[in-house]
């Protein structure tokens, strides 16, 4: 892994900037919630696709842009500091890349083309209560009817289900096979008759979490991707590219940028927040770390790019460094504010109709460290990221 900047990322940082500085109002400057309300994440997307960027992590031959790594750190890095709305992570992340991988061309065809347009935003059924850590114990059954698969049974957490158009969902198709062998990978549309959302309104007190059920739920068995039963080794190439994402880069940039106005604007007695010794003292700490997040992003990208099986402790251990930084900086953030920092203030991504004049800079900020309690769950919890370092980097 070559560290040594780019001198052709400066033309290529130009280029996002001038796209960016071209957006209308509405499209910049956002305060970011964690991700954007539907409308924008659909309007954004579409002005992506037709500037050509629609899909800005894949490569070319998947209709991609075939970014390098240093280029999409870029990107992603340049949106969050012009304050666009976020992009379906579900979709680029997650869902896409086991499509580009895994699909026929015809499931390519009818998916990825729709999504790309902004046209349908997608959500993630795999936790169920009793299968999180250990996943592959779930137990929603899909059996077999016909040409139709009959789903039955419950998830939990799903992430802005009430609001995605689709799911991409392991169940198991099989069992009495080893649990692992009987899981399959099912995509479907959340309109099917059969599919109750109910809300979990979360402690920073916005609802992005829901339960899911099924209930009779009957799913094209043309809508499974790969065989009967490769469910499990396509989850496992999902959740790969999920822990190298979870460490979310730009938001710690953006959360440190906000540190920075902080720093000039909150009076301590006669001071300013950056001249209090203490305070600028722990400020490089923090700064140090996010290098070393950086430089780790980069080089986990890199080994995932040549297929080396490193990736997979490192990406552990950045999923598990990048969230306790998140963690770190948003509880930063709320001490920065002083007495302001006691107050929860509504998040003016999530309650616009709140005014609260002179405390702009404490609005969301509440919000984003409740939320941030749980990066280190999420997305595979910090405890089993360790188990994996310990096992494939220290062999214990
Ligand atoms: C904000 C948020 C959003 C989420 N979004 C989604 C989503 O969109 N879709 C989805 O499917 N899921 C989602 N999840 C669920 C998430 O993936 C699970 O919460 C996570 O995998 C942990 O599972 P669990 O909650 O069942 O906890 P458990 O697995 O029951 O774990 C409980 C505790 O035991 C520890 N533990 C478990 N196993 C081990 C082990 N082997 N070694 C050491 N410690 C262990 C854990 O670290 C944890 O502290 C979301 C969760 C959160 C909090």
């Amino acid at each position: 892994m070559d560290f040594v900047p780019d001198p052709r990322l400066g033309a290529f940082r130009v280029e996002v900037r001038q796209f960016l500085d071209g957006l209308s109002a509405e499209l910049r400057g956002r305060p970011r919630a964690t991700r954007s309300a539907p409308a924008e994440v659909r309007r954004w997307q579409r002005v992506l696709h037709a500037r050509g960027w629609g899909a800005p992590y894949w490569a070319t031959e998947h209709g991609g842009t075939g970014w390098s790594v240093p280029q999409i750190l870029v990107f992603d890095e340049e949106c969050a500091a012009a304050g666009t709305p976020t992009v379906d992570g579900f979709l680029h992340k997650l869902v896409g890349p086991v499509l580009n991988r895994f699909a026929t061309p015809a499931q390519q065809a009818e998916h990825l083309a729709p999504a790309l347009r902004g046209e349908r935003l997608w959500c993630q059924g795999f936790s169920e209560p009793g299968s999180g850590s250990d996943l592959a114990s779930l137990r929603t059954a899909a059996q077999r009817d016909g040409d139709h698969y009959v789903v039955n049974g419950q998830k939990i957490w799903t992430s802005y289900a009430h609001e995605s158009d689709w799911i991409f969902l392991l169940v198991r198709t099989d069992a009495s096979v080893k649990k692992q062998a009987g899981l399959s990978f099912l995509l479907v549309d959340m309109k099917t008759p059969g599919i109750t959302v109910r809300p979990i309104r979360s402690i920073d007190d916005f609802h992005h979490l829901n339960e899911t059920f099924f209930d009779h739920v009957r799913v094209p068995a043309m809508q499974r991707i790969g065989d009967e039963g490769q469910g499990w080794e396509i989850t496992k190439f999902l959740l790969n590219n999920e822990h190298a994402s979870t460490a979310e880069l730009p938001a710690l940039k953006r959360y440190r940028r906000c540190i920075d106005e902080l720093a000039d604007t909150q009076p301590v007695g006669r001071q300013r927040l950056r001249d209090r010794p203490e305070f600028a003292l722990r400020l490089a700490r923090l700064d140090a770390e996010l290098q070393a997040i950086e430089m780790l992003v980069q080089r986990v990208a890199a080994l995932e790019a040549d297929h080396h099986p490193d990736a997979l402790w490192l990406g552990s251990m950045l999923k598990v460094r990048g969230t306790e930084l998140q963690q770190r900086l948003t509880e930063f953030h709320v001490e920065a504010l002083g007495d302001y920092g006691a107050v929860a203030y509504p998040h003016p991504e999530l309650d616009s109709a709140v005014a609260l004049p002179g405390q702009d800079a404490a609005r969301g900020l509440a919000n984003d460290m409740f939320f941030r309690r749980a990066s280190s769950i999420y997305g595979g919890t910090n405890e089993v990221q360790r188990g994996i370092v310990a096992k494939l980097l220290l062999q214990l």
